[in-house]
């Protein structure tokens, strides 16, 4: 009968479109868990030696395909200066003033630095109050956006005139606090409710001098301004990594002369960092030929072209 046949042709019909969806909804999220297995990263990384009671959180965020590393502007060691900019964003930040111990002062609630910065930054600072009693540092800068960079570079501009603003400002997109990775310390007079430059001198000294144990170098230093591009800033410490920032140290280099120095490093000839707190050996890939190494590393761009894998031993 036409009249009961065709109900159940629509049904037969019915049933079979229902089949054919299940079998696209299955077929998409086959796929969706495909790409997600595609895209985990090959390796965890963080294994390197840590300070006692120090979290470290593992630098490196692939973004893509297994074998194809983070983003060349991605991880701890990127080079941002006069001839290298930076564009990225969407890092991972935290406040200093929620992190922070009672130990050291923030400038406000606001400022904030990358996630994996910011437990090296408190001990840093913790650390120096236990060593001197001294407890008035002040960070008074960390991220910024290349927002306000331009605003710092014109108001140095008008008030100063254009050698201070390009001595001592990046401009915008050229700075480094836009990686979240610098800090900028002062100290804080309760009394007067001032807060002084940081000059480094005196009790101070234990920061500079101390600033690698805890991953930190100091940027900007007299000697290379000429490499920097930037005059002397006392008050500019950069996060690096300790391996790094000891070699740095011990050896008189500026983050554009490391970089240089690894570039002939490498994986066949790496370079081996030897310092008090642990051994690694370092090197460097150009991007085009990146090979993710066995075991566990750390890698991060070097945004110039190449990558940096650093491995604990
Ligand atoms: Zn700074």
């Amino acid at each position: 009968m036409q009249t009961s046949a065709k109900p159940n042709a629509r049904r037969r019909a019915g049933t079979a479109r229902l089949g054919a969806y299940i079998l696209f909804v299955a077929l998409v999220l086959g796929l969706c868990a495909l790409a997600l297995a595609l895209s985990k990263p090959k390796k965890e990384t963080g294994a390197r030696p840590a300070p006692a009671n120090t979290a470290h959180k593992a630098q490196n965020t692939p973004q893509s395909a297994p074998d194809a590393g983070p983003g060349l502007d991605q991880g701890t060691l990127i080079l941002v200066n006069r001839d290298h900019c930076i564009d990225a964003d969407g890092w991972e930040l935290v406040t200093v003033y929620a992190e922070k111990s009672d130990d050291y002062l923030v400038k406000d609630t606001e400022l904030a630095v990358r996630r994996e910065v910011m437990p090296w930054l408190d001990r840093w600072l913790s650390d120096f109050a236990a060593a001197t009693g001294v407890r008035d540092v002040n960070v008074v800068a960390g991220h910024r956006t290349a927002a306000y960079q331009q605003q710092l570079y014109q108001s140095a501009l008008a008030r100063e005139g254009q050698t201070y603003a390009d001595t001592y400002l990046a401009r915008p997109g050229h700075s480094e606090h836009h990686t979240g990775l610098a800090v900028d310390l002062d100290t804080y007079d309760v009394s007067s409710g001032a807060s002084y430059g940081f000059d480094g001198n005196g009790d101070y000294a234990w920061l500079t001098e101390n600033a690698w144990r805890y991953g930190f170098i100091l940027r900007y230093p007299p000697e290379k301004a000429d490499v920097t591009g930037i005059g002397y800033e006392s008050w500019h410490f950069r996060y690096v990594g300790i391996p790094h920032a000891w070699y740095m140290q011990e050896n008189d280099l500026c983050l554009e002369e490391y970089l240089d120095l690894l570039r002939a490093h490498g994986p066949e000839d790496p370079l081996l960092i030897d310092t008090p707190l642990g051994r690694w050996q370092v090197f460097f890939f150009p991007a085009e030929t990146l090979t993710l190494p066995e075991g566990d590393y750390e890698i991060s761009g070097d945004n110039d072209g190449g990558y940096v894998v650093t491995q604990a031993q």
